[in-house]
């Protein structure tokens, strides 16, 4: 196995680290991610994490001073960590360490230490390799835990006894699952089931800590392979009881319902093949939620989930508003992607009418083609002729969204006659009737008994007018 890896350390920037270290009579190494990455060939990180034998800030500033534009270094003085921006290249400082921990918080009681000391307390063997950057062994790896042949073996493992490590910090718990779910690696057996033991001790992680991870997880390939893990480990029902509730498959009178949690992760896994917004991933994570509470056995329909999608739109406010996410315009999204999941295979199962289409662009709006997504992506049947023959029917709903828009553009719909135009029309104050009036313009439009043009809507307005006893001025 190669024992160099200079040819890793050819910005310029790492020379400057070399001499800076050097100055300050300090001992400098490349550690974690931009170690692992590299080998792995996913590129060279442009965030290096850089440990120090002695201060991690008086480095940063010793580093910036040789810089030619002289970057402002960030320092966080109860980490005793510094941060340094040098073009597209960050640079975290921090100085060799050693931990021990309390069981009620992730914060450690902090010592100076050396390398070892320092490698002992990464999470993973893969992310405690590092790269010497002195002069005299520049490029060597250190690599205590033999964490290459992990990375070559695919494992995530812990340097030190996996129950302590998870234990110490239950963070690395979702780190673990995360990793393996971003670099498609095995759990090893003892660690999973350290997981598994110490599940409860996800309670003090922070929401924000567990909801970047769950980000990760669902930005990467195959999100399906960290929900697995999340639900093998038992550690689901404390992130997203939601999706618990989803799993498992009842039978009444000979009649079975699918299992939606497995369900939902195809759903998740195939729409990552074609988007990357990761908010219409929540959406695909989420689209059935409102299911494990409506679910009903009916004696004639069977098993039925009525209603589901309305349930679901709630539950993303409260499932929001419990893990901290924004409760924004992406929130917003995610609701109207759920409530609207199951409008487009309505019309997919049955001929399309162009105002039942029009309705769809109407309500969806800007988000049309976001919900078809969601929806050919929630075409899990096996049966290869059913499969095609649903992914044909939205073929042709798209086809007919793309010619009704072209027609009669209601995608984001301005009313052709303006409420202003209206009381003009008939000498009136702002009143009722201006929105009877309008409304009954926007339903004739959608209908298709007028077209969206201005003439048109402009003379069912004096017909409605009419109507309702009101005078031309
Ligand atoms: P990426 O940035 O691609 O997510 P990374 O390995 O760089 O991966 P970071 O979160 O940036 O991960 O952390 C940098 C390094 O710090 C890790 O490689 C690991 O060595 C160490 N580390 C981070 N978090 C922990 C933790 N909770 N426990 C132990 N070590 C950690
Ligand atoms: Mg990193």
């Amino acid at each position: 196995m190669q024992k160099n890896f200079h040819e890793a350390l050819q910005d310029p920037i790492f020379r400057t680290l070399t001499k800076a270290a050097k100055e300050l009579d300090v001992t400098c190494y490349v550690i974690g991610g931009f170690v692992r990455d590299y080998i792995l060939k996913r590129g060279t990180a442009k965030d290096i994490d850089v440990v120090v034998v002695g201060s991690g800030i008086q480095l940063a500033q010793k580093v910036a001073s040789l810089l030619p534009n002289k970057p402002k270094v960030s320092i966080f003085k109860n980490f005793g960590t510094a941060m340094l921006k040098n073009d597209d290249i960050e640079l975290e400082f921090v100085g060799a360490r050693k931990e021990s921990y309390h069981r009620d918080s992730r914060k450690p009681v902090v010592e100076n230490g050396t390398l070892e000391d320092d490698q002992n307390r990464r999470d993973f063997t893969i992310n405690a390799l590092a790269l010497s950057l002195n002069e005299a062994d520049f490029g060597d790896l250190l690599d205590p835990f033999d964490g290459v042949s992990d990375l070559e073996r695919k494992i995530i493992k812990t340097p030190l006894e996996p129950s302590i490590t998870y234990s110490d910090d239950p963070l690395r718990m979702m780190r673990a699952i995360r990793f393996a779910t971003q670099l498609g690696f095995q759990i090893d057996l003892p660690s999973l089931q350290a997981v598994t033991k110490n599940k409860e001790r996800i309670k003090i992680i922070s929401k924000e800590r567990l909801v970047d991870e769950l980000h990760k997880i669902l930005a990467s390939d195959k999100p399906s392979l960290g929900f697995s893990l999340l639900h093998k480990t038992e550690l689901l029902p404390y992130i997203l009881p939601e999706l618990v509730a989803l799993q498992g498959i009842e039978e009444i009178e000979g009649q079975r319902h699918k299992d939606n949690f497995w369900h939902t992760l195809e759903v998740v896994d195939n729409i990552c093949e074609t988007t990357d917004n990761l908010w219409l991933r929540w959406a695909a994570l989420l689209h059935d939620i409102g299911k494990a509470p409506t679910k009903k056995f009916h004696e004639k329909l069977g098993w039925t989930f009525h209603g589901h999608e309305f349930v679901g739109s709630k539950m993303v406010y409260k499932l929001f508003k419990r893990l901290r996410m924004p409760l924004n315009d992406k929130m917003k999204f995610v609701q109207k992607m759920v409530l609207m999941s199951s409008r487009p295979i309505v019309l997919s199962e049955d001929y399309a009418t162009d105002s039942a289409v029009r309705r769809l662009v109407f309500d969806a709006g800007d988000h049309v083609d976001d919900l078809m997504t969601l929806c050919e992506a929630d075409i899990t049947t096996k049966n290869p002729k059913k499969q095609k023959k649903y992914k044909n029917n939205f073929k042709v709903v798209r086809q007919k969204i793309q010619e009704v828009e072209e027609r009669d553009h209601v995608r984001n719909f301005q009313p052709p006659v303006s409420g202003e135009e209206i009381m003009k029309t008939f000498n009136l104050k702002p009143s009722k009737e201006i929105g009877i009036i309008k409304e009954a313009i926007k339903e004739a439009i959608l209908e298709g008994e007028i077209p969206n043009e201005h003439e048109a809507a402009k003379a069912l307005m004096i017909k409605k007018g009419k109507e309702l006893g009101l005078n031309l001025a």
